[in-house]
């Protein structure tokens, strides 16, 4: 029971996740904690795993427990080009402190390129190894917007994750 309204939890949390980040050259393309090959890389404080960010926003909006920004802050040094799976991982032993479980996972990157569904199964199989969870319960798809608006131009990428916690 919630304790100010009465009202009995539901059984099921969901939570939704969105990031986005600019293409910048020299740097390395790594998206749901796979390597892309691309001629360009994601600016960010960490190594800009949009699709991981994402990600643990979902987690921690279905666990109601904030974003990403106020676990892992960007001005701190410690996160500085830190490995997003790092981060991902520590989302999840918090929520298995609280007896929180994925029940699914499904995400979207939408980038005009490079082509990500060579890298569909590598993504999922690695996202599903750090939710602790079969890879039948995570989902990636990727897609284009048709070349409209900064995705479509190729100025950067933009991940949709969507997540069903069960649990306590
Ligand atoms: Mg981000």
């Amino acid at each position: 029971m919630n304790d100010k309204c009465q009202q009995p939890l539901l059984p099921i949390r969901i939570g939704q996740g969105i990031d986005a980040h600019p293409f910048v050259p020299g740097r390395p393309l790594v998206l749901g904690g796979v390597r892309i090959e691309h001629d360009q890389g994601l600016a960010a404080h960490s190594d800009g795993d949009v699709v991981i960010h994402a990600l643990c926003d979902a987690l921690l909006g279905a666990a109601a427990l904030g974003d990403i920004g106020n676990w892992f802050p960007d001005h701190e040094d410690q996160y500085a080009g830190i490995d997003s799976r790092i981060l991902l991982r520590r989302v999840m032993g918090t929520l298995g402190e609280r007896g929180l479980v994925v029940g699914n996972a499904d995400l979207t990157i939408v980038a005009q390129r490079p082509k990500l569904a060579p890298y569909r199964a590598a993504m999922t199989e690695v996202l599903a190894a750090d939710l602790r969870c079969p890879m039948e319960q995570v989902n990636v798809k990727a897609t284009t917007t048709e070349r409209m608006g900064f995705a479509g131009r190729g100025e950067g990428i933009v991940a949709f994750a969507v997540v069903i916690l069960t649990g306590s």
